[in-house]
């Protein structure tokens, strides 16, 4: 891992190479984390969950080497127990059978508790927010049903707008595929579920989630819950073996993956746990082929893309704007952002086979051999389409690149900057104050929460980092 330091003198790094066994917190493996101070390479190594930003979700600490007493380990112990869902999968399976065969007058749903109740719970709900009609046709489709998960560090579940949902649909149908590994995407996996109830199409899939309100409505091979960001089966073997399964089908052959993780994930952690999912893959394939990713959209903000490829090499960035229904910045329409949704799809297919809709004003580039949005324009001199955020880029021939349009070239910083920069300050810090991208902003960064989390109390506050965000560009909110 590289080492970044915050521009406060402090960061953390989470480390992937270790060998020990991580403990496990209710999330499953916790991951192992550095902490690095201005000058002293190597600062303190702790253990701390994995899935949640927040310490008030998931307090779990532990420093590296240091041996957890037995009151402590059981107190984990019985706070894991106290996380687990009221009813196992098979136990959800079964509810639900019992529940369609219902009549509709006799279907009810609690959204205080987010579950499917049968009539001999009501009583028990009477004082709760109960729906007291649940349609077969709402249960092929949950996240009409549950309330989105707003907790904005760890859960908040961002659900894609009508018209980028179908845009998926029609481009995994369209690129020929049979079956859509649904990471993150509980939207797109119960539109293919349930339009294969209704046999209007044929396209299966499988999701995978930490939200385990799904498991009351999918059957074991329709429904993992899964952590993606240590690559957990919370239901062990038999889950996993599921996900086999489904990766296996076929040989393997006319999957792909679609995964719309949250952006504060730290994107080498993705990466680490989306390349476990691949070799996954690759051990059900023919010794033939060479394939050794499988075909991958990953939705993530276009402010992430060095990250990503540096990761993922093998992985490009396209134009499309992904919209969210529960999210006005990140969708058309007087609330949002001039410039559209700076949500992006990431993928390692070849770029000319993803068309992006030409009603919406993408066009192909012959050059880049990739489809463009409307306001991107190719530049002679950087030879390719050079804009990333919703505006048109220009290029800057002293930076030998192209830039935002709201920037200018300063001299004393030697390099384009927004015109009401404070040189000095830039000069020294550079990009980004967390993790010292030169992208994006300390609002921006995907990875605020992580560190806002983990190195809280040492971070410099007060004035100076205000003053520096007061140059910035709108903040985009983390999802
Ligand atoms: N746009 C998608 C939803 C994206 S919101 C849609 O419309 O279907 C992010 C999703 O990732 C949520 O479903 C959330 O439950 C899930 N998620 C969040 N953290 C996760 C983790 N650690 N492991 C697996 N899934 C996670
Ligand atoms: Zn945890
Ligand atoms: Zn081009
Ligand atoms: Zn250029
Ligand atoms: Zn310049």
């Amino acid at each position: 891992m590289s080492d970044r330091l915050t521009s406060a003198g402090c960061g953390v790094e989470v480390c992937l190479t270790s060998e020990a066994p991580a403990p496990h917190c209710p999330h499953g493996p916790t991951l192992l984390f550095e902490r690095y101070i201005r000058g002293a390479p190597s600062g303190e190594k702790f253990y701390a969950c994995s899935a949640c930003r927040d310490r008030k979700e998931c307090s779990f600490y532990l420093r590296y080497g240091e041996k957890m007493s037995e009151a402590r380990q059981e107190a984990w112990a019985n706070i894991t127990a106290a996380s687990q869902p009221t009813y196992t999968h098979k136990q959800f399976c079964k509810r639900l059978v019992e529940f369609r065969a219902l009549p509709m007058s006799k279907r009810r749903f609690c959204e205080s508790c987010s579950l499917l109740l049968l009539p001999a719970e009501w009583e028990e709900h009477s004082q709760h927010r109960v729906l007291q009609t649940v349609t077969l046709d709402q249960l092929t489709r949950p996240t009409h049903l549950l309330h989105p998960r707003e907790n904005k560090k760890t859960n908040a579940q961002y659900l894609f707008s009508e018209k980028t949902l179908q845009f998926f649909l029609s481009q995994v149908q369209q690129l020929g595929y049979d079956r859509v590994l649904c990471v993150g995407v509980p939207r797109l996996h119960e539109t293919i579920q349930s339009q294969r109830a209704a046999r209007l199409s044929q396209l299966d899939s499988l999701l995978l989630d930490i939200d385990h309100r799904h498991a009351q409505f999918y059957s074991e091979e329709h429904f993992c819950h899964y952590n993606m960001f240590n690559h957990h089966f919370f239901d062990g073997g038999s889950a996993s073996d599921a996900c086999l399964q489904f990766l296996h089908r076929n040989h393997g052959t006319g999957i792909v993956m679609v995964t719309d993780p949250p952006f504060g994930g730290l994107v080498e952690v993705l990466c680490h746990c989306m390349k476990k999912l691949f070799s996954l893959w690759k051990e059900g394939l023919p010794d033939s082929c060479q394939e050794t990713e499988i075909p991958t959209l990953w939705i993530f903000p276009y402010f992430m893309e060095q990250r990503i490829v540096d990761c993922l090499p093998s992985f490009r960035m396209l134009d499309y704007k992904v919209e969210y229904e529960n999210h006005p910045l990140y969708q058309e329409g007087p609330k949002s952002k001039k410039r559209g949704s700076p949500v992006r799809i990431f993928t390692n297919l070849p770029t000319d086979r993803v068309v992006l809709p030409q009603k919406e004003g993408y066009r192909f580039c012959d050059l880049c051999r990739r489809y463009v949005a409307p306001e991107n324009r190719h530049c002679q001199k950087c030879n390719c389409c050079t804009s990333k955020d919703g505006r048109t880029y220009v290029h800057c021939d002293l930076c030998q690149k192209c830039v935002k349009p709201a920037w200018s070239h300063c001299e004393s910083c030697r390099r384009c900057e927004p015109r009401d920069h404070v040189c000095s300050q830039t000069q020294h810090l550079g990009g980004c104050y967390i993790c010292g991208h030169p992208e994006h902003k300390r609002r921006e960064c995907p990875q605020r929460f992580s560190e806002e989390r983990y190195s809280g109390a040492e971070r410099k506050s007060g004035k100076r980092k205000r003053k520096r965000e007061g140059n910035n560009e709108a903040a985009q909110p983390a999802k």
